[in-house]
């Protein structure tokens, strides 16, 4: 049985959990109840008290920056290459004036490096033009940067400014989302429009955090480990590899 980082067990948590009715096809009857929402959200939160995002940053620019490297990429290996690369290049000034073969070479390991050191570089000079070389505070603005789609934007505001415009739909995001039954949808801005309906805003932030852990740890794509799983008994899911009823 594994330990949730509060040291307590994933599946005493979920032992305290009720459980909602499920159909025969394998789905929830309600699956927006609100109690089941909290449930999930409140199981979540004990189990991943402390999630944060995993790109190491020491601002706003180099969170986004990473953010943008991680297309396509784990987190761990963007982080192994932002050192150098913003020792080399700093600030967006900087980047916007690095050559493209000097960014492509040192960011070369996280796939697709041809675009993205386009990304970067476009990214340091219209946050240089147009911001002043801060980085933007609304969504709106900083849909304008290169490379930054809403994922990148909402971990920009979210996970630096503290502010909640939307939510983060990544590759786990949209997997848990689905198995959860919070979403019918497929798309990360089609699922993003449904779990901002139905999660309460001041949780959107932490939410992606946490289901992003839970499905690096324990909902993982292939063959989720539904036995250790906080919210196994809150999940219907057809993907589930155990079940305790
Ligand atoms: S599929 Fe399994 S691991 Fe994923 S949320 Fe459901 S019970 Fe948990």
């Amino acid at each position: 049985m594994s330990k949730s980082p509060t040291g307590a067990t994933a599946r005493a948590i979920a032992a305290t959990e009720p459980v909602f009715e499920r159909l025969k096809n394998g789905r929830t009857k309600k699956p927006l109840a609100p109690e089941r929402v909290a449930a999930i959200l409140d199981g979540l939160k004990k189990a991943y008290p402390k999630a944060v995002c995993a790109l190491n940053h020491r601002n706003a620019w180099e969170l986004m920056v990473a953010t943008i490297l991680s297309a396509q990429c784990t987190d761990v290996r963007v982080n192994l290459v932002t050192p150098a690369l913003f020792a080399a290049f700093p600030t967006p000034k900087a980047m916007a004036a690095a050559s493209l073969p000097e960014l492509e070479e040192l960011i070369r390991t996280t796939g697709f490096f041809r675009n993205k050191a386009k990304s970067i570089q476009g990214a340091g000079r219209v946050v240089m033009e147009e911001f002043g070389g801060k980085v933007p505070q609304t969504m709106e603005e900083l849909l304008r940067v290169p490379g930054v789609a809403r994922k990148t934007a909402n971990v920009v505001l979210g996970s630096w400014f503290g502010i909640a415009v939307g939510v983060v739909v990544d590759t786990h995001v949209l997997r848990l989302s689905g198995r959860l039954e919070l979403t019918k949808q497929s798309t990360p801005e089609k699922v993003e429009q449904d779990l901002m309906k139905v999660i309460p805003q001041a949780s959107w932030i932490d939410f992606s955090h946490e289901v992003i852990f839970h499905g690096r740890q324990i909902c993982i794509a292939r063959k989720p480990r539904c036995a250790d799983c906080t919210l196994e008994r809150l999940c219907n899911s057809a993907d589930k590899t155990w079940s305790s009823r």
